[in-house]
């Protein structure tokens, strides 16, 4: 069994977090960044440092100029403090795990558990992702299903069993419950290390598209196409609950035509999360990777009216300069 490195962990700083309105695993049931944050003080391009939002939980003074900066990846100002909502600790959780003969099957289980309860988490990992870790780590997980689905439920009520039964209706081949903290631990350990996992095999360029939840087959079923197309393996781990995937798109990076398969596979796979209607990023922000994108997103008058704040906030470009905006 081989475990994380701790001295490879990286850190996530709150300025980062609040610019990049990071997500994960729990957002499903939990929300992201943004309904965390109360208030913050933010110092702008031309200096003065203002204070957006407040102490209140309920606050509806002027325009939301803090969830502005929420997402803005240092492109509009320089957040030197925020005020976050704290929340009691989440109680003990059962974790739920199907196995799917085929990718339609478990994302048709996904929207009909969205449909009828609210996880903590509901993480899909399909066949090359969950062989990745078995390669790595192995813990018993089924190498030839198509996609496993894991959910985590805390709200209690029987929401366990009925998300069990959920991935049983939609043709799961196999459904266990843990509500062992350790064996929970280690089937969720088995999802977070997905990505180390692959990384082993070569470079991994992390897609993070998002669609709605009936579209999730289609999603999967184009990246799939994607992959046979393009000759690059593209293992897809994701937030399903949330409709958001992180297609591995993976290659040796000493090898030019491989490089330039990869990074053909790396657009194929946002311009199908566009055509179903969905987004380039659900939670790692645009950055540089993506940004000859954000316009086939959102289209030139929002692509506009985004450069008119960017304008207004940031004239002379010194934030973050030649970003997306
Ligand atoms: C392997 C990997 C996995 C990831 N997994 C997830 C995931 O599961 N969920 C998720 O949501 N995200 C994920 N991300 C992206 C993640 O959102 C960001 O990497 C992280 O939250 C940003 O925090 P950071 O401190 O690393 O910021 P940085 O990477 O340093 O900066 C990120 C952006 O924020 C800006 N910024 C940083 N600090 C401030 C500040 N104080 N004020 C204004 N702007 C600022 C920077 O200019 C930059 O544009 C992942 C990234 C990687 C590389």
């Amino acid at each position: 069994m081989v475990s994380p490195d701790p001295s490879s962990f990286e850190i996530c700083s709150i300025g980062g977090n609040l610019a990049t309105n990071a997500g994960g695993l729990c957002c499903v049931r939990y929300g992201v960044t943004d309904d965390y944050v109360l208030g913050m003080q933010v110092v702008l391009a031309d200096g003065p440092a203002v204070r957006l939002g407040g102490t209140t939980v309920k606050n509806v003074a002027g325009y939301d100029l803090s969830s502005l900066f929420v997402g803005s990846e240092g492109t509009l100002g320089v957040i030197t403090e925020a005020t976050l909502r704290l929340r009691p600790a989440p109680p003990a959780s059962a974790v739920i795990v199907g196995s799917f003969g085929s990718l339609g099957d478990a994302g048709r289980a996904v929207a009909a558990v969205m449909a009828a309860e609210r996880p903590a988490a509901l993480e899909l990992m399909d066949q090359a992702a969950l062989n990745a870790v078995e390669d790595a780590a192995p813990m018993g997980l089924d190498r030839t299903a198509a996609a496993l689905l894991l959910a985590s439920s805390d709200a209690g009520g029987g929401e366990a069993d009925r998300i069990g039964r959920h991935f049983q209706d939609s043709g799961a081949t196999y459904v266990a419950r843990s509500t062992d903290p350790d064996e929970g631990a280690m089937l969720m350990a088995a999802r977070r290390m997905a990505i180390p996992c692959v990384e082993r095999r070569g470079t991994v360029l992390i897609e993070d598209v998002g669609v709605s939840l009936p579209r999730i087959p289609e999603l999967l079923a184009r990246i799939q196409h994607t992959a046979q197309a393009r000759e690059t393996s593209i293992p897809v781990i994701g937030h399903a609950g949330d409709g958001n995937f992180h297609p591995l798109v993976t290659y040796d990076d000493a090898d030019p035509d491989a490089t330039d398969r990869a990074r053909a596979a790396f657009d194929d796979v946002m311009h199908a999360a566009l055509e179903l209607g969905g987004t380039i990023t659900g939670e790692h922000g645009v950055g540089m990777l993506k940004s000859h994108l954000l316009q086939a997103q959102l289209g030139d008058d929002v692509m506009e009216l985004n450069r008119r704040i960017k304008a207004a906030l940031d004239p002379h470009d010194i934030l973050n300069p030649g970003k997306w905006v």
